[in-house]
Order: structure tokens, then sequence, then C-alpha cells
């Protein structure tokens, strides 16, 4: 079975075709610039070179219908027909509180996807115009939603309600959601997996750390706990992202810089987290040349990252009652061992201790800890791709 996967931004594209029979990536590649100026595809085969198709694409589907034109091409395409590809999968940002699960895609699905768009107005509708776009050029393919959310919604009440008043959340739905979920579950999977273990025995924090960074409490194969919230702003100091803080620091900085909603929201989302206190850049890498060359205020943020993800492994583990299993993920870490250093430094008093030999890695599937540490510390490079195409497989047997 051939699935191809589909995860649409508000300007882009991402696709990967994955043969089940062997989890292989026949193809993948990336649209961008979709509604502006400059739309690019970038297709990648495997084994041969990269294409890049520049032209007009006004709407998304557009966009994947030189996608589909790109997967048959006989020059660099991967497959000889469309009917080839078996399903779709989705991913999809807010399930809300409707899905726990992966679902195929019908009518009243989309519906209540629909009545979702309130809750991820930045991320939902670009979603449902891929799933649209699928729908019209490939009417017969059948497609499977697999949302961010759905992992985290075994939380207990306790984890996911706000101390708000308790009207809000019967009203509008504010509470936790968590975000990441594909990502999570994938390699606290593959993290028991490695070690040889049931995952229903074992107690497992995974730390996603990439441009949004979340953390999950992961107790018997279920989060039952997570940084990102009610929207991906809440938790951890991101790349541009505020994560916790002071909720009276809103108001204050509104009347202050005469900022409305819209403003806040930018600064809050855009101009916050390492950037904002750098003044460098989102991207981790040239905080760390910045802060190597001296710059104070670069280390200052890389300094509160860590300290952030330390201090949420270690409530993590108080949740759970212990911790077996530490992993780490995404983009900063899989590629980061000084930052992977710093988080875990502090920790050994409940038995994280890493091997600086053994953290030397980048992008690989590692045990990272000591031989000797209580708590196993993974590297385990996230496929939430894979996930997806295997939810769409399962469901569609
Ligand atoms: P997202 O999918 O949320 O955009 P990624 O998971 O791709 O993010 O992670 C991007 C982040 O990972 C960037 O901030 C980048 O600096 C960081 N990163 C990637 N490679 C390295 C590296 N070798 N060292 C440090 N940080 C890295």
């Amino acid at each position: 079975m051939k699935v191809l996967v589909i995860n649409c931004g508000s300007s882009s594209l991402k696709y990967q075709l994955i043969d089940m029979t062997n989890e292989r990536v026949m193809a993948k590649g990336l649209v961008e610039r979709i509604g502006i100026e400059g739309s690019v595809l970038k297709h990648e085969i495997e084994g041969k070179d990269k294409v890049l198709i520049q032209q007009p694409m006004e709407n998304h589907k557009v966009a994947l219908s030189l996608v589909l034109d790109a997967l048959v091409d006989e020059k660099h395409g991967a497959i000889k027909d469309m009917s080839e590809i078996a399903a779709v999968g989705h991913r999809v940002v807010h399930g809300g509180e409707k899905f726990s699960g992966s679902v195929i895609i019908n009518d009243e699905v989309i519906k209540a996807l629909e009545e979702c768009i309130d809750l991820a107005p930045l991320h939902n509708p670009p979603n449902l115009m891929g799933i649209t776009a699928c729908k019209e050029l490939m009417p017969n393919v059948p497609m499977v939603g697999v949302f961010d959310t759905a992992f985290h919604q075994t939380m207990p009440k306790s984890s996911y309600i706000y101390p708000l008043p308790y009207e809000l959340y019967e009203k509008y739905g504010i509470r936790k959601y968590g975000f990441h979920g594909t990502s999570h579950r994938y390699v606290s999977q593959r993290a028991a997996e490695i070690l040889g273990r049931d995952i229903k025995n074992l107690k497992i924090v995974t730390c996603h750390l990439g441009n949004g960074a979340s953390l999950a409490a992961i107790n018997g194969g279920k989060s039952v706990d997570t940084s990102m919230g009610f929207t991906p702003l809440e938790g951890l100091a991101m790349g541009t992202r505020s994560g916790d803080i002071d909720p009276a620091i809103v108001t204050f900085i509104m009347e202050k810089e005469n900022l409305d909603i819209e403003g806040m929201n930018n600064l809050l989302n855009k101009k916050s987290g390492v950037l904002g206190i750098s003044g460098v850049s989102s991207d981790f890498r040239d905080i760390e040349a910045a802060a190597k060359e001296g710059n104070e205020r670069a280390q200052l943020a890389l300094d509160k990252f860590n300290i952030r993800v330390k201090k949420y492994i270690a409530a993590y583990a108080a949740v759970m009652g212990g911790v077996d299993v530490v992993v780490f993920t995404a983009g900063l870490g899989e590629n980061s061992p000084s930052n992977r250093e710093e988080i875990c430094k502090g920790l050994e008093f409940m038995g994280i201790q890493i091997d600086p030999a053994k953290n030397n890695v980048r992008g690989k599937e590692t045990i990272i800890s000591t031989d000797e540490a209580k708590v196993k510390v993974l590297v385990v490079p996230t496929n939430e791709e894979l996930m997806i195409a295997r939810d769409t497989q399962e469901l569609l047997k």
C-alpha cells in the first residue's frame, strides 16, 4: 500500500509518498509561497536529483495538482499512475475534544473540523484546504486525519483544566489540549522498542525541542500531561514564543506599549522566546554561535530555554511518581549535545546521568545515558509522517 502524507500550512504544503510494504519514503517535497509571488515546488525522489518547479500557484489545489504531476512524471516521478496512491493521510493540528485518535475523513469529520477553526485559526483552515484539494483532485482515494492534539486526550481533567471560571471551559472549550502529539507518540513508542520494554510499564518524559517545543509526561503509553496548552504558546521558551509568563504581563504591556490584540499576539508568538531574549535569532545554531563569541544575551536565552526544560522534566517525574526514560527529539533535541547536557545537568539526584561520549551524536537513535544511570536517556529522531502513514494504513485495513 502506498500512502501520500500531506501537511498543509497557510502558504506551504509538505508531502511524502511512503511505500508501507517496507515503510520506505519513495518521494518527498515541499511547496512554498502558495498564494504569494515566487511559488516553488521542491521535489525529491530517492536516489535522484532534486527538482525545482517554479510557477504561480494561487491556492493549495493548484499546488497539490503540481505535486501529483511530479509524482507520476516520467523523468522524476516515483509511480506510474495516480491509482497507485491507495490513501492520503493528513496532518491536522487541532481536533478539539472530538477526536482522541485518527479518523477516516468523511463529510461529518470535515464539519467537525470546521467547528474547531475557532481553536486553531492559523492552522486548521490550511489543513482543511489540503483536505478539500485532495477530495477534488482524487475523489475516490480514502483520506485519514491525524491530529496533533489527539494523543493528549488521555490527560486527566486535573491536568487539562485551567484555574479559570469553569463556565469558560464549558462555553468556549478553554482547556489544555497539547500539541506535537504525533511526535510524542512516535518517539515514546520507538524508545520502548529500542529498550526492548513494554511501554505499558514505562514512565517516559518526551522532549520535542524544535522551533516550537513541548514536553509530554507519558505513563504506560498514555499522555498524562504536556507543556503546550490551549494554544501552542504555553510552556517552554521557544524560538519566537514566550511560553509560560505571568498573565498579568499581557495587559500591562498592552497598556504601556499601546498594543491591540493582534499586536500583543504578534509580540508573544513572533518576537519573544529565545529570539526576544537574545535579540540575535530564533535559530538555536545562531544563538549558540553568538554565545560562544561572548554574547551575554545569547547565553541568557540558552540558559532560560534549558532551565525550563529541566524544570518540566522534574515536574513530570513528580506527576508520574517517577521517570524511567527521557527522550530528546526534533531539530534541537536531535542535534544539540550541548543543550542536552545542560538540560540534564543537576538532575543526577533523580537518576539522570548522561555519558558525554555517547551524547556526542546528531540525528541518530542512541542511548546517551551512562550504563549505571537509573533513568535511560535517548535521542530518537521524530518521524511524524511515518506515524501518519501507519495510522492511515491501520484505519483502512
Ligand atoms: P520546527 O519543525 O518546529 O520548525 P525543527 O524540529 O526543524 O523545528 O527544529 C528547528 C530548530 O532546531 C532550529 O532552531 C534549529 O536551530 C535547531 N537545530 C537544528 N540543527 C541544529 C544543530 N545542529 N544544533 C543546534 N540546533 C539545531
